[in-house]
Parts: C-alpha cells; sequence; structure tokens
C-alpha cells in the first residue's frame, strides 16, 4: 500500500535518502530532518495509513513494542536523561505528514519546553459530564 504523494512512502521505498536507524519487513525508523532534539527519529509503518485512526490495531501495538525497544537502544546510546514518544492525528493536532509515525524524541536536561500545554481546572461536574459523553 503506498500512495503516490507521499514523502513518507517515498522514503520507505527509498525514492527520498533518509538517515536509517532500523528497517524490517513493516517498519522503518528514521532521524527527523527538523529534529526537536538531538537524535529525535520517526517511526514509519512501510503501508500507508493516513493516521492511528486508520492503522491496523495489530501495526499500532507492533508499532509501541519498537517504540520502546528503539527508546532503550537510544537512550544506551545517546545517553538522554528521558524520552517523549509523541503521535499526532489530523492538523489540528499538529500532523503535517499524513503517513501515520510516532515521533521518538530524546530528552536531554536543560533542553527547554518542547511539549508544554497550559493544564485546564475543570470543576468535577465538568469532569462527570465530559465522562458520560464519552462512556454513555
Ligand atoms: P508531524 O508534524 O506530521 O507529526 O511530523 C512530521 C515530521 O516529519 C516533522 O517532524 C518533520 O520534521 C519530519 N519530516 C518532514 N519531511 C521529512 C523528510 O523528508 N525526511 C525526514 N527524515 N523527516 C521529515
Ligand atoms: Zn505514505
Amino acid at each position: 500500500m503506498k500512495q503516490d504523494d507521499c514523502i513518507f512512502c517515498k522514503i520507505v521505498a527509498g525514492e527520498i535518502p533518509s538517515q536509517t536507524l532500523y528497517e524490517d519487513e513493516k517498519f522503518k525508523v528514521i532521524l527527523d530532518v527538523g529534529p526537536a532534539t538531538r537524535g529525535h527519529a520517526l517511526i514509519l509503518p512501510k503501508n500507508h495509513y493516513a493516521n492511528l485512526y486508520e492503522l491496523p490495531e495489530e501495526d499500532a501495538a507492533e508499532a509501541m513494542k519498537l517504540a520502546k525497544r528503539m527508546m532503550i537502544k537510544m537512550t544506551e546510546k545517546l545517553n538522554c536523561d528521558g524520552f517523549n514518544i509523541v503521535q499526532n492525528n489530523g492538523e489540528v493536532a499538529g500532523q503535517t505528514v499524513f503517513h501515520f509515525h510516532m515521533h521518538l524524541i530524546p530528552r536531554y536536561k536543560n533542553d527547554g519546553e518542547i511539549l508544554k500545554y497550559v493544564a485546564g481546572e475543570p470543576d468535577q461536574e465538568e469532569l462527570a459530564q465530559i465522562r458520560k459523553m464519552i462512556t454513555e
């Protein structure tokens, strides 16, 4: 499964060069060209799925297993102090390339506020309403 105008499909096919950290029959892990920190990498499934909504559950499970393995190896090799796994779905959520991917972002002491959000202050009633919306 490949989409002609997709940059990550072209990377997977080797039509666009990338710094590859890992590859198997289902996934490729590459360095991000616009890294948030040193070693920022991306897990790409070789098949084209636009986002996590489209990715089959089985592949999602495998992607997370691979993320864990890569995180352990990269932490050891890069000597980072922590790690973020980030995965954006939809333009409003910050997705810019519409081929599912997971960001592997090594974190270092004093590397700045890369993924900061402001915590809301909902009351219990609002939280209860949201719970109802999701679960009923
Ligand atoms: P998103 O914002 O969709 O979650 O993340 C897309 C990521 O892909 C960005 O971090 C961006 O730097 C990276 N990216 C975009 N084009 C290329 C490319 O041609 N090669 C590589 N290695 N990364 C890319
Ligand atoms: Zn693609």
